[in-house]
């Protein structure tokens, strides 16, 4: 039997990159101590700030919500923003489950719907993608859809951050990815905290899990029992490239303990670097709807505009079609 490090029960716990055997109590005390570490060290929380949390319904933002809400609710207050990007069997499931949390913490949340706020869902984007590839990914249109309505969220709460259940492994992944993309003006926009760059309008983001693995993550979850939904799956995201980066960096730390947060000390050391030399955009609002954004026409805009122009190109297909089959006869 291997012993927890700190008591004389019996380690359930095993971390071979520390090494450090822990108890289930243990693990939970290490686990939490280690997130107010991160959250202290790169000054994510200032007392009297008010805080939103993207909230998910997955384990990631179940563990920042319940543990913001533990360490600073006193002086802070903390208030959750949902997205539904219109994924029916699997959005509305994990949002029930968030909705679950934040009533046992009593924290309000709003709810902010793709379909509402930009009059289209993903299941309509994914349909539209389905006809015509070359529209992209379907993760290419939520995860600007996301941002934006997250952000807006935090903006109509009147908000000073927003809080996103990124963990140690989404941001390894991350780093690893722009590194073998070469897209380092990407690269450093990673981090623990993501600055508006005096932009007003853009909420900084702070992600207090980026110190923590994963796996820690989904048993920190389990073992406090918060609800949450546990098919992280998206079924329209296939993610091909980033669970690649993941099965590498998985099978590293198995061989090689540490990796991941030796990948992520490796970044956090050349980030100032990246600062430097990366490109800042002048701070401008967006020409038709008014976003924050560094070009004169915002992602959104254009993301939105894609999604029209193969409405009107699907259109024009049908009528040329039509066209030539009159002709024909
Ligand atoms: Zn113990
Ligand atoms: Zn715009």
């Amino acid at each position: 039997m291997v012993s927890c490090e700190r008591c004389s029960k019996e380690a359930k716990m095993l971390l071979p990159y520390g090494p450090h055997n822990f108890c289930e109590e243990h693990f939970l005390y290490f686990f939490e101590n280690r997130v107010r570490r991160t959250t202290r060290k790169h000054g994510m929380v200032k007392a009297g700030e008010k805080i939103a949390v993207g909230v998910s319904g997955g384990k990631d933002s179940a563990t920042t919500l319940y543990l913001l809400h533990k360490m600073f609710s006193r002086v802070n207050e903390i208030e959750a923003v949902m997205i539904d990007e219109g994924i029916p069997g699997y959005r509305d499931k994990a949002l029930a489950e968030g909705k679950a949390l934040c009533k046992e913490l009593c924290i309000a949340f709003t709810v902010y719907s793709y379909k509402k706020e930009l009059a289209v869902s993903m299941e309509e984007v994914k349909e539209k993608i389905d006809l015509n590839s070359g529209l992209g990914s379907t993760c290419s249109f939520c995860g600007v859809f996301r941002r934006h309505l997250l952000n807006k969220g935090a903006v109509d709460v009147g908000a000073d951050r927003i809080a996103t259940g990124h963990n140690l492994d989404d941001e390894v992944q991350s780093i690893c990815m722009n590194f073998f993309d070469n897209d380092f003006s990407r690269m450093a926009r990673l981090g623990a905290v993501v600055g508006s760059n005096g932009i007003k309008g853009l909420v900084p983001r702070i992600k207090p899990l980026y110190e923590s693995p994963e796996k820690e993550v989904i048993a920190f979850a389990a073992l406090k029992e918060l609800p949450h939904y546990s098919d992280e799956c998206c079924p329209f995201s296939s993610q091909a490239k980033r669970n690649y980066f993941r099965e590498m960096l998985n099978k590293m730390e198995a061989n090689l303990p540490g990796t991941k947060f030796s990948v992520l000390r490796s970044f956090e050391q050349l980030k100032p670097l990246l600062e430097k030399t990366a490109e800042h955009g002048k701070a401008r609002y967006c020409e038709r709807c008014g976003n924050a954004t560094t070009t004169s026409t915002c992602t959104v805009c254009l993301k939105l505009d894609q999604l029209i122009l193969e409405k009107k190109v699907a259109k024009k297909q049908k009528e040329k079609t039509l066209t030539c089959a009159t002709t024909k006869y």
